[in-house]
């Protein structure tokens, strides 16, 4: 078997080739970085989030997902984020989608980083953690 492709990086989301998006419920433009249009496809991160989707059944999109290391600084993100690594999400707490709701399928499909804030909730495939930010 070949070894499949772990992440890939583009330009801009609009350079993805034709037959490499295959998660449907997401777009890469919602998954590009929101400053410069840039994206690290992470097909393993990709696939978790796909999969959380599928659990909660409820439509989102991602408040955040890739940042480029330039727009991470300008939002005050960790110099090492996920989010750099296109391995991160920030999910919106909506009246369809509660906090709980999200913790539960964020471990079931397998998100091992959680952070918690005031709106929304970070999931990534990074390392074991949790914190919590609320105020
Ligand atoms: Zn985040």
């Amino acid at each position: 078997m070949d070894t499949p492709v772990k992440n890939e990086f583009f330009g801009h989301w609009s350079q993805i080739p034709y037959g490499l998006w295959k998660w449907k419920n997401f777009t890469p433009k919602e998954i590009a970085c929101k400053g410069n249009g840039s994206i690290v496809v992470d097909f393993d991160a990709m696939d978790a989030l796909q999969k959380f989707r599928e659990i909660v059944k409820v439509p989102f999109t991602p408040n955040s997902a890739y940042r480029s290391i330039s727009y991470n600084k300008r939002v005050g993100g960790a110099p090492k984020s996920q989010h750099v690594r296109g391995r991160a999400f920030d999910i919106p707490i909506t009246d369809k989608l509660s906090r709980e709701a999200i913790h539960e399928a964020a471990a079931k499909a397998g998100f091992t980083g959680i952070g918690d804030y005031n709106t929304f909730v970070h999931i990534d495939i990074g390392p074991k953690r949790y914190w919590d930010l609320r105020e």
